[in-house]
């Protein structure tokens, strides 16, 4: 495997995290690395933004798939879809990184803080910063935003790239076979990255034919 791991400790004193996961691609290096330091944590899947319910469902097993052979609690949140569009109308038509971006994060860390402060975890994390397609910087700013209401609960903005993190999560993703999304996952992301597909010559995107490892996906 690439790099080395550092021991990770829990800030703000913990002694468990709620890890708010987007896929299981951006989670398996976390959920390692927790593993390997001792640390005791919970995964919690609220992903209302994931579009069809085809591909959501895809994501989420392929999650659920990889927490049961750690053994690690998984919670299986809202699908409230609507909840969603209706907190994007008007951004349809934003740019990947932009505000639409930022109300997609502050609303599944506004749950996962909510879940945190009711169940005593003093903190909590989210695994789509390790994609070099996302802008970590603006995770955090969410993340930090939806702990701040709560005394006691912290956003652990740890970098999960460093020490080789990308690449163990590219490695990690061969070894499992994971499902290889191709879009962010919205309708506007889905509508986009087709676009661009189609302007390249390229076709649409299918769901659930591309695997990680696997050639002929
Ligand atoms: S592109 Fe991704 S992060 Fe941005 S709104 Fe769509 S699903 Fe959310």
């Amino acid at each position: 495997m690439s790099g080395t791991r550092e021991k990770l400790t829990l800030p703000n004193g913990g002694d468990k995290l709620l890890l708010h996961s987007c896929c299981a691609p951006c989670s398996g290096e976390l959920m390692e690395a927790f593993v390997e330091s001792g640390i005791d944590y919970t995964i919690f899947f609220y992903n209302p933004n994931i579009h069809p319910l085809k591909e959501y469902e895809l994501r989420k097993q392929e999650n659920i798939r990889f927490a049961e052979k750690h053994g690690v609690p998984f919670v299986d949140a809202d699908y409230d879809t609507d909840n969603w569009f209706a907190r994007a109308k008007g951004m349809e038509n934003e740019p990947e990184r932009g505000i639409r971006c930022t109300m997609c994060f502050d609303m599944r860390f506004e749950r996962s803080a909510l879940y945190a402060h009711k169940h005593g975890f003093k903190v909590m994390t989210s695994s789509p910063g390790i994609s070099r397609w996302k802008n970590m910087a603006q995770i955090n700013d969410c993340g930090h935003r939806a702990a701040a209401p709560y005394d006691g609960l912290t956003y652990w903005d740890y970098n999960w790239r460093k020490g080789g993190g990308s690449s163990r999560m590219i490695e990690i993703s061969k070894r499992e076979q994971f499902y290889q999304q191709e879009y962010c996952g919205c309708v506007y992301s889905l509508r986009d990255s087709n676009r661009h597909r189609v302007a390249q010559g390229r076709g649409k995107i299918k769901f659930g034919v591309l695997f990680y490892g696997d050639e002929t996906g």
